[in-house]
């Protein structure tokens, strides 16, 4: 019986996550669950799964949540803050933690599981954004397993030989083809982008998720970010990683080899697909998707990514490319621009233009030698650059 935490369990890939989890019983347990503020939801999750923790980010939160389950019987403790998150994982009874809190928040809980040597399945592809070079070392001092959850990272994965840390090269891979849906606003004029809505820009053509990972989807800043994470996770370089706009969202990804075969991996839009995999890893269990029907989907179509249309990927494969603290000073920017967009205090262009002036702002540092530390503060210096990008903008 293995014991797992979720990170961010009321959120998109929470919940998927707490629905592959209780379709195996005789498997898994949740140990812990976590939230920010949504202590309604965090209770009923806990009521249903019956956690020994319950962790509620916000302190006010953590008390309504103690409310709502003052009559369960053998309720969980319940934690609070970021230390209640780190504490959850590095529980000696957990064996999986999964890193589902979205942004920057997320790095501190996803180190303390690598820390403590647990099997890491990673969503938050925003702590390998800013913090690549700690958490991959994290993981190999502990000896923990970092599985990807991400669908495109998954799924190239899969389609990678077991010995693939040895070194793509050695072991004959060429390039990764990271497929990307291109978002609601592919096909539409440039003009219009002006004029998109926080709900134009959340209601994505495949998937269905978080309104931040959305914003990113429709930019494709998520891609970029997707960039950075697939070069920490198989230890490459932007060279050997080619963009796809794949709008069925069909293929998550391909890996392609020297002697000219294509390894891809195919499905069904639905995350608990990835989940499934990296829970039952090496083994393959159960994920309530529905099976892939080859002849409904009837074709695929590929394209080049325009990077004119899409300045946050350019922006992303620039900071990729400049390394050091650039990639952080993006993703931080990124976090302040789409929290503005959503509250509509920019617009949608507009997020592009504060992450490149941020990244302006703030020449790229090294990292050599740096610590956790260093890189919050990075964190918290590109936040406050780009929240005056945004009230300058905002007028
Ligand atoms: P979401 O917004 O639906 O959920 C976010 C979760 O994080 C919630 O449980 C929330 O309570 C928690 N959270 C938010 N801010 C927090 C904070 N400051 N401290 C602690 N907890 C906090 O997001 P999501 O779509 O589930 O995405 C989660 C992560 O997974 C993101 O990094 C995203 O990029 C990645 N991801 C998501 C999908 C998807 O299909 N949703 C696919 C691939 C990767
Ligand atoms: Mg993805």
């Amino acid at each position: 019986m293995i014991g797992v935490t979720v990170l961010g369990a009321t959120g998109s890939i929470g919940v998927s996550t707490l629905d592959v989890l209780a379709r195996h019983p005789d498997r898994f347990r949740a140990v812990a669950l976590t939230a920010n503020t949504d202590a309604e939801r965090l209770a009923e999750q806990c009521r249903r799964h019956r956690p020994q923790y319950a962790v509620m980010v916000d302190p006010e939160a953590a008390q309504r949540l103690g409310e709502l389950l003052a009559d369960m019987p053998e309720r969980p403790e319940i934690l609070t803050g970021v230390e209640g998150l780190e504490q959850v994982s590095a529980l000696p009874e957990v064996g999986y933690v999964m890193a589902a809190i979205v942004g920057a928040a997320g790095l501190r809980p996803t180190l303390a599981a690598a820390h403590a040597g647990k099997r890491v399945l990673l969503a938050n592809k925003e702590s390998l954004v800013v913090a690549g070079a700690l958490l991959m070392q994290a993981v190999a001092d502990s000896g923990a397993e970092l599985l990807p959850i991400d669908s495109e990272h998954n799924a190239i994965f899969q389609c990678l030989p077991p010995n693939f840390s040895d070194g793509l090269d050695r072991v004959g891979v060429r390039r990764i083809l990271l497929t990307a849906s291109g978002g609601p606003f592919r096909d539409w004029p440039l003009e219009r982008l002006t004029s998109v809505t926080p709900e134009q820009a959340c209601a994505h053509p495949t998937w269905d998720m978080g309104r931040k990972i959305s914003v990113d989807s429709a930019t494709m800043m998520n891609k970029g970010l997707e960039v950075i994470e697939a070069c920490w996770l198989f230890g490459t370089d932007t060279d050997h990683v080619q963009v796809v706009v794949h709008p069925q969202s069909v293929i998550h990804s391909l890996v392609q080899y020297d002697d000219g075969s294509v390894l891809a991996q195919l499905g069904n839009p639905d995350m608990r697909t990835p989940i499934a995999h990296a829970m039952g890893w090496p083994e393959r269990i159960d994920s309530g998707v529905t099976p892939l029907d080859l002849f409904a989907v009837a074709r695929l179509d590929f394209q080049e990514p325009d990077f004119a249309r899409f300045p946050c990927l350019r922006l992303a494969f620039e900071s990729a490319r400049a390394g050091g603290t650039a990639p952080a000073v993006l993703n931080a920017a990124n976090e302040i621009a789409v929290a503005a967009f959503l509250d509509r205090r920019i617009d949608f262009p507009g997020i592009a233009a504060v992450v490149e002036g941020t990244l302006e702002a703030l020449p790229r540092e090294s990292v050599e030698g740096q610590g956790l530390e260093f890189l919050l503060d990075v964190d918290r210096r590109a936040r406050a650059q780009a929240e005056h990008l945004v009230q300058a903008r905002a007028g």
